[in-house]
């Protein structure tokens, strides 16, 4: 277990302290949820002193276990008002484990704005008034300048500074490619306590040993044959998520003009299979790309334009089903352009796509004009409708009087409609983190056979299923590419073998929901104490009413079901 670093930015000091007993056995999701249901009061200002932003590595970070290399980034958010995990791909969670550390946890607010660099030595603090509203692709080249190209880097753009809700925080890819921890407005925390950027240094550092060194090598490869065996495997490799754009928008779930239809008659021009057709035309375009060092899927891409030039790595399926469709717009390259700028300011796609979804359904600018979207997006920030919109589609759907406004707990739901996949829609409405697929995506599965998307019953337990899952995976660092194969008991057999092998111990099958389940009971405890109830557990009112055109369909899980989703 790594040891846990606490940063005092009011008095810009730190301290380097063993795992407390109670924290023995986490990291990233279940590490940082638990450190915010034990140290901030949860009724305390997310953007307050009270609260505190922490960074945490999964507990397989730093070894050779392969797609274990994802940040958990949490605080109360300021989004939700309930407690907050964002994850990304990049490389700091590896090194901050190459380092010793498992977390980060930053309190207080420094009198100025600050920069934090993490090294061998511990912590040492500068000022970073040089950097105020520096976008983050201007900041990562100045940093490579100061600092050599082997550092990791976090960072906040101009919307974290500036505390919008939907500000995100950003981290680099080993090549210094922009991941997000995009949800949940954790940028907002990160700016409320004057911290722009934190440079991971792990010079002189040596990869993570497990405690069995032979029988981690044999659970390693009998994992990576097992992620590999995944039928969707290749799909994700040669095209990346994406890929899901032809698939979803064929189950009628695809969102189209602010959640109002199901298939979106530009689907193809916005496809993956599209994208690659024009990668293969373009000077430097990376079709497959991996985000972090032992990455075996590679399903990110580098997306470049005609003349060669990077707009943004990767494009993801989320981001054009929420910027694309949703708003009705059909071109990738304006998709890119809005994705980079997003990166930028920093602020989550998603939000800001459903929030000029919501513009767009409010008369503000038309359906699928791409070029007043990409300008809206680039005011963010700047201007009175740009600071609207990068509070992102809550705030801007009330601001405008719209009643359409897909979200639960303040945050955009993400670009399945839960109309047609319901245990999708069931995690919406019940996961403590606010919609958000990343919580507990429940799709059909060939292994599955009898479960039925689109029925109104039977989706309490694949949405339960399916929470403590993730959570499991978010507090082992695993990406949800890797970990959706091994859903069944074999495949999941070796990730557990990989585990029993690094910490030394012989874990049993039930490992991954004995992790995952507790996860979310502290985080549910945390959402109780700041005010939540049953009732914020809804869909908004317009899924259970409208039909979703083609299919018909509309969200009709029973309440009582939805309510047993968090019966534990
Ligand atoms: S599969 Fe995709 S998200 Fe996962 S580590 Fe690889 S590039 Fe990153």
């Amino acid at each position: 277990m790594g040891k846990i670093m606490r940063v005092n930015l009011s008095e810009l000091k730190f301290k380097v302290e063993e795992m407390p007993t109670e924290y023995q056995g986490l990291g990233g999701r279940g590490l940082s949820s638990n450190i915010i249901g034990r140290e901030v009061p949860p009724k305390a200002d997310p953007l307050g002193p009270e609260n505190k932003l922490i960074f945490s590595a999964g507990i397989l970070a730093g070894t050779a276990t392969p797609n274990t290399g994802r940040l958990s980034v949490g605080a109360k958010s300021p989004l939700t008002n309930g407690i907050k995990e964002a994850n990304a791909g990049g490389s700091v969670a590896q090194k901050l484990a190459r380092l010793g550390f498992q977390a980060v946890i930053i309190e207080g607010c420094a009198k100025e704005l600050t920069m934090l660099k993490v090294d061998q030595s511990g912590a040492t603090f500068s000022p970073a008034s040089s950097l105020k509203g520096v976008g983050n692709y201007e900041l990562i080249e100045r940093m490579k300048k100061e600092h050599g190209n082997k550092i990791s880097i976090i960072s906040i753009g101009p919307a974290g500074e500036m505390k919008l809700k939907a500000a995100s925080v950003t981290v680099t890819t080993p090549d210094f490619h922009i991941r997000v921890a995009a949800r949940g407005g954790l940028g907002a925390v990160m700016g409320s306590k004057n911290l722009k950027a934190v440079i991971i240094d792990d010079t002189g550092c040596h990869p993570v040993e497990a405690k069995d060194k032979a029988k981690f090598k044999e659970a390693v490869a009998a994992l990576s044959k097992a992620i590999l065996a995944d039928p969707l495997g290749p799909g994700m490799r040669d095209i990346g998520t994406p890929v899901l754009v032809m698939m979803i928008n064929s189950f009628g779930c695809f969102p189209t003009k602010n959640y109002s239809l199901g298939q979106f008659e530009g689907a193809e021009k916005v496809s993956g299979e599209y994208m690659i057709e024009l990668m293969k035309k373009r000077p430097n375009a990376q079709p497959s790309h991996r985000c972090m060092e032992g990455c075996i899927i590679s399903c990110s891409n580098v997306y470049t334009d005609e003349k060669g030039k990077v707009i943004v790595s990767g494009i993801e399926y989320e981001t054009i089903g929420l910027m694309g469709s949703n708003c009705m717009i059909d071109d990738l390259d304006t998709i890119a352009h809005m994705n980079r700028v997003c990166n930028d300011v920093g602020v989550d796609t998603m939000d800001i796509g459903g929030a000029i979804a919501v513009a767009m359904e409010a008369g503000q600018l038309a359906w699928g004009d791409g070029k007043a979207a990409l300008s809206l997006v680039k005011e963010i920030g700047k201007t009175d409708r740009g600071i609207m919109i990068g509070n992102g589609c809550r705030y801007t759907g009330e601001k405008l009087g719209v009643k359409r406004i897909p979200h639960v707990k303040g945050q955009c739901l993400s670009a399945y409609d839960p109309r047609g996949l319901k245990g999708v829609g069931v995690t919406y409405a019940t996961s403590p983190m606010g919609a958000d697929h990343t919580a507990g995506l429940v799709l059909p599965n060939p292994g599955n056979p009898s479960y039925n998307p689109g029925a109104p019953t039977g989706q309490g337990g694949p949405s339960q299923f399916m929470q403590s899952f993730m959570a499991a995976a978010d507090t082992l660092g695993l990406c949800m590419m890797a970990g959706m194969p091994l859903l069944d008991p074999v495949p999941q057999s070796t990730l557990i073998s990989c585990v029993s092998a690094f910490i030394g111990e012989s874990l049993n099958e039930d490992y991954l929901v004995n992790l995952g389940t507790p996860v979310l009971k502290a985080e549910r405890k945390f959402n109780n104490a700041a005010g939540f109830t049953e009732k914020d557990d809804r869909l908004p009112k317009f899924f259970v009413e409208e039909k979703l055109p083609p299919s018909g369909n509309i969200f009709d899980v029973p309440e009582e079901e939805i309510d047993s989703v968090n019966k534990f």
